[in-house]
C-alpha cells in the first residue's frame, strides 16, 4: 500500500507551524507535498517486491571465484533521527552456480537503504538476500558510511565514518575467505 501523501503533506505543515515557521509564505507554499512525495520514494523500498526487484537477473555460470562489486552508492535514512546517512556498499560472495547482473546488486541495495533503516541491518539484509536470492556458497557485505545526524548536530564527528561488515557461509566459516575479500575491499580509493 502506497502511504496516502495528502495526509503526508497535512502533517508536514502541521511541523512547519511548530517549528515557528508560517506555512503560507511563498518558500514554503508547496514544501509538504514536496516533502511528502520524497519520503513516500525514500521509503518505497520497504513496498517494493523482492521478485520484481530482482527480475529474471540470475545467470547460470560454473564459477567459484570470488565476484567482487565496489563501491555502490548507498543513501538511506537513519531511523533514529529520520536524516540520511550515505556512503559506499560493496559485496563479494562465491557462487554456487548462479551470479547475479552486476546492476542487481545496485538494486538490490537501493530496496534495503529505501527505507527507515539502521546501517547495521542494512549491511545484513544484503548479506542474507544476496545468500538466499543466488544460493551463493557465501557472502560479504562492508558498508562504509556518513551520518548527517552525527555530522550536523554539533557532535564535531564530521570526517568520521561509520563501517559495518556481514558475512555468511564460507565467508563466516573461512578465515582465508574473510580475509580475501577485505583485503579486495579494504583499501579505500582503489
Ligand atoms: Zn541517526
Amino acid at each position: 500500500m502506497p502511504p496516502n501523501t495528502d495526509k503526508i503533506a497535512t502533517l508536514v505543515s502541521q511541523l512547519l507551524v511548530e517549528l515557528g515557521e508560517d506555512p503560507g509564505r511563498e518558500g514554503l507554499l508547496k514544501t509538504p507535498a514536496r516533502v511528502a512525495a520524497a519520503l513516500e520514494f525514500l521509503t518505497s523500498g520497504k513496498r517494493a517486491d523482492l521478485k520484481t526487484v530482482i527480475n529474471d537477473a540470475i545467470f547460470t555460470q560454473e564459477t567459484n571465484s570470488m565476484v567482487i562489486v565496489k563501491n555502490i552508492e548507498v543513501y538511506s535514512l537513519c531511523e533514529h533521527h529520520m536524516l540520511p546517512f550515505f556512503g559506499r556498499c560493496h559485496i563479494g560472495y562465491i557462487p554456487n552456480g548462479k551470479v547475479f547482473g552486476v546492476s542487481k546488486l545496485a538494486r538490490l541495495v537501493d530496496m534495503y537503504a529505501r527505507r527507515l533503516q539502521l546501517q547495521e541491518r542494512l549491511t545484513e539484509e544484503i548479506s542474507r538476500v544476496v545468500m538466499d536470492s543466488i544460493g551463493a556458497q557465501g557472502v560479504g557485505v562492508m558498508i562504509e558510511a556518513r551520518h548527517l545526524c552525527m555530522m550536523m548536530r554539533g557532535v564535531e564527528k564530521q570526517n568520521s565514518e561509520m563501517v559495518t561488515s556481514s558475512v555468511v557461509g564460507t565467508f563466516r566459516e573461512s578465515r582465508a575467505t574473510r580475509e580475501e575479500f577485505l583485503a579486495l575491499v579494504g583499501n579505500r580509493g582503489t
